[in-house]
């Protein structure tokens, strides 16, 4: 049977379900969702989790009770995007033809790409919050540990949330800490940037967490390969490639757009990481005027977050409305996007910044990155409810 939807989404994570249900509360009609998954992820509370401070049924909910009414959840995965000819093909191919493709599938996680990684992964001492079936694994983890090496890794190139990386290694010191155990562990946090993070403001209060917690930075360096076997990790920065033995190894694997959409014609020449090729102000592709992206698949300089995309979906939603309507896509996206670093198990402050790493506080008379109480609070309690409550809902 042949299938046609004025408005097809494909991915329905965060960006996919907050675009569909604004664009079906501004009443635009024929909307339909493709999403392999029956189970729904908040995904920053992975974090929490991997600290023991969120259990794994607070970030989960069946699909079927978030997808927005009104919407069609085809439950399918695609495999290819064919836009010359306006057809979406399914694994199954089935085909399935659409007005507008809205494509957000999120980001690939790479594991092949460090050697050693993809077996050491499902090794005793090395989890990863980014998989949600691993970040209870962390938890284990940080509990046994009561001295020896911990080694966290933050990746080079595009990451969701690549602050996340850092988040863990602070709320597991603060553990070790509160377990009288923290000057018995050597922690190395390995990081790609040349300092903590990149904003002078941010890095100092990140800097002073570092030197209370007893964390090596380890910074301009990446995790070359892993060898589960001898727990060790050779790492490449600065100097000589050296290797490193641990006792707990947090991973955040390299990212990418997934595969089937870099071999599409979406991604600009040359874009090696497959990102849909947007004008990062309209998000419109800039060579099919009917496909739009948002979320961590589109192609955009801004660093790549929930808090990112929430703008995006406005954005987006009104251009798409504008177009549906015969009018022109005015509406910009400002490139602004957020890291909330978790300190410790009860204190946060929120990064907020924009594609050039300029600071772009939502209040300008705070000083912003200060680490606070009632910043972990919202972090942690406030915007799960958020999320489910507005944000899928396309109302925040
Ligand atoms: C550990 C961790 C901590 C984070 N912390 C924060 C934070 O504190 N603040 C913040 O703002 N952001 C945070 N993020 C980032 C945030 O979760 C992502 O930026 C956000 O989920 C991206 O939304 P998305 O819809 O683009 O992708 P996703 O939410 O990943 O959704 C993509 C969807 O596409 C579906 N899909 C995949 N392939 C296909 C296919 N072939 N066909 C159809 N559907 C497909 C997937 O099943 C999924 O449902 C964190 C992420 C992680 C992993």
């Amino acid at each position: 049977m042949a299938m046609h939807h004025q408005v097809l989404v494909i991915g329905g994570g965060n960006a996919g379900i907050s675009l569909a249900a604004r664009l079906r509360r501004w009443k635009v009609d024929d909307i339909a969702v493709v999403e392999p998954s029956s189970q729904h992820y908040f995904q920053p509370l992975f974090s929490h989790i991997g600290a023991g401070a969120a259990r794994m049924r607070e970030a989960v909910r069946p699909q079927v009770d978030i997808m927005p009414a009104g919407v069609e959840w085809i439950r399918g995965r695609v495999v290819d995007i064919l836009p010359e000819s306006n057809v979406v093909v399914l694994s199954g191919g089935a085909r399935i033809s659409y007005g507008h493709v809205v494509v957000c599938p999120g980001l690939q996680l790479d594991w092949h790409r460090i050697d050693g990684l993809t077996e050491a992964i499902s090794s005793p001492a090395c989890s990863s919050n980014y998989d949600a079936a691993l970040a209870t694994k962390t938890w284990e983890l940080v509990q046994g540990l009561s001295s020896g090496t911990a080694i966290f890794t933050q990746p080079a190139g595009p990451a969701k949330c690549a602050g996340a990386a850092q988040k863990i290694a602070y709320m597991a010191c603060d553990y070790w800490r509160d377990a009288g155990v923290l000057q018995e562990i050597d922690v190395h946090l390995v990081v790609p940037t040349t300092t903590a993070f990149g904003m002078p403001e941010v890095d100092a209060e990140l800097e002073r967490k570092i030197d209370e917690y007893g964390i090596t930075l380890e910074t301009s360096t990446s995790l070359a390969a892993v060898y589960p076997e001898e727990q060790a990790v050779m790492l490449t920065g600065p100097g000589e490639d050296r290797q490193l033995r641990y006792n707990l190894l947090h991973v955040v694997p390299p990212q990418s757009a997934p595969d089937w959409l870099k071999a599409t014609t979406l991604p600009a020449a040359g874009d090696r990481g497959g990102f849909v090729e947007v004008d990062p102000g309209t998000l419109r592709h800039r060579r099919y005027s009917n496909v739009w992206s948002l979320g961590d698949a589109a192609g955009t300089a801004n660093s790549k977050s929930g808090g990112a995309l929430r703008k995006q979906a406005k954005v987006l939603a009104k251009n798409l409305r504008a177009v549906l309507r015969g009018g022109k896509p005015k509406a910009q996206y400002n490139g602004y996007s957020v890291c909330p670093f978790t300190l410790s198990r009860g204190t946060a402050f929120f990064a907020e910044f924009d594609t050039g790493y300029r600071p772009k506080p939502s209040y300008p008379f705070l000083k912003m990155a200060k680490e606070r109480r009632w910043q972990w609070i919202m972090d942690r309690h406030v915007f799960p409810q958020i999320y489910w409550r507005l944000i899928l809902k396309g109302r925040a």
